[in-house]
């Protein structure tokens, strides 16, 4: 049988977060967005991506959470207490960009009150950039388990499946700059790609036949080198046609309101239903 999940998204701002401070102190005041993100709960307000996963386990919640970035503290005393997420049964690493891991300092919070540790699954290049990151967390290459620090634990993963009590998680690697390799990973019928500039057509395969697609969109234009602009990732909804798609990775230059209505046209014109994504927003999906 069907089981309903959860989807939650924790941030769905690029890099620096929304508002960006250089906006806000420009005497020009030019930046409306960021203006408007001043307000705590403005839809312009964004912090770096990240989503966390409520899945049905044996009768309990469990809560996967995809990035920790600079702005997870942020995120977590917001939306943790707002969708009862009190345990990180798991975390998923995207690739090591600050945007991603530069959270991780937070989770001693977690290992001092609530759960003896913080369980962090990320490649072997991802774990080796970490180490140099957060040197204290680890003593002649072994992870510290002693100390005022998080307590982690690593589960190395690759571009193959892996599954947490039978929920499975498929990585999709993708560009994210020109070399650079980072994943977005599909569970159930969805495929979550937050940072990602092309899509190998090895990868093409995993984006068929899906219920939602969150994509990387930074901003209209002009191109970027590490990020889908709105026609790069319109390309991709086009071709493989989710039934829903999102947006996140979005940039000051988008003001909410207005970038959602003018994507709500493509639904008649295109028949492309395309929302942009906004830190809180929560979906369910079946898997
Ligand atoms: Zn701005
Ligand atoms: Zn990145």
């Amino acid at each position: 049988m069907n089981k309903k999940g959860n989807l939650i998204f924790l941030g769905t701002g690029s890099s620096d977060g929304i508002p960006r401070v250089s906006c806000l102190t420009n005497p020009n005041k030019t930046c409306k967005v960021c203006e408007s993100a001043k307000n705590p709960d403005s839809k312009n307000r964004r912090r770096n991506t990240s989503i966390a996963i409520l899945t049905d386990r044996n009768f309990e919640k469990k809560n996967i959470i995809i990035d920790a970035g600079k702005t997870f503290w942020d995120s977590a005393i917001k939306f943790f207490p707002k969708y009862n997420i009190r345990y990180i049964d798991e975390i998923v690493i995207t690739h090591a960009h600050a945007d991603a891991v530069g959270g991780f300092d937070y989770f001693r919070d977690w290992t001092n009150f609530v759960q003896e540790t913080v369980s962090v699954n990320l490649r072997e290049q991802d774990l080796d950039a970490i180490k140099n990151i957060y040197f204290y967390l680890f003593e002649n290459g072994k992870v510290k388990s002693k100390g005022p620090i998080p307590k982690t634990s690593f589960n190395i993963i690759d571009e193959n499946p892996f599954d947490f009590d039978g929920f499975e998680i498929t990585p999709i690697p993708v560009f994210h700059g020109k070399e650079y390799i980072s994943f977005g990973y599909k569970f159930g019928k969805v495929a979550y790609i937050s940072d990602v500039s092309k899509i190998p057509e090895s990868s093409e395969k995993l984006l068929e036949d899906l219920d939602i697609l969150i994509i990387d969109a930074l901003r209209p234009e002009p191109a970027y080198f590490s990020h889908f602009t709105y026609d790069q990732a319109l390309e991709v909804i086009k071709k493989f046609r989710p039934k829903k798609s999102y947006f996140t990775d979005i940039m000051c230059a988008v003001d909410h309101d207005e970038a959602n209505y003018n994507l709500s046209k493509l639904k008649s014109s295109e028949g492309l239903d395309i929302e942009l994504s906004y830190d809180g927003l929560n979906i369910e999906f079946i898997y």
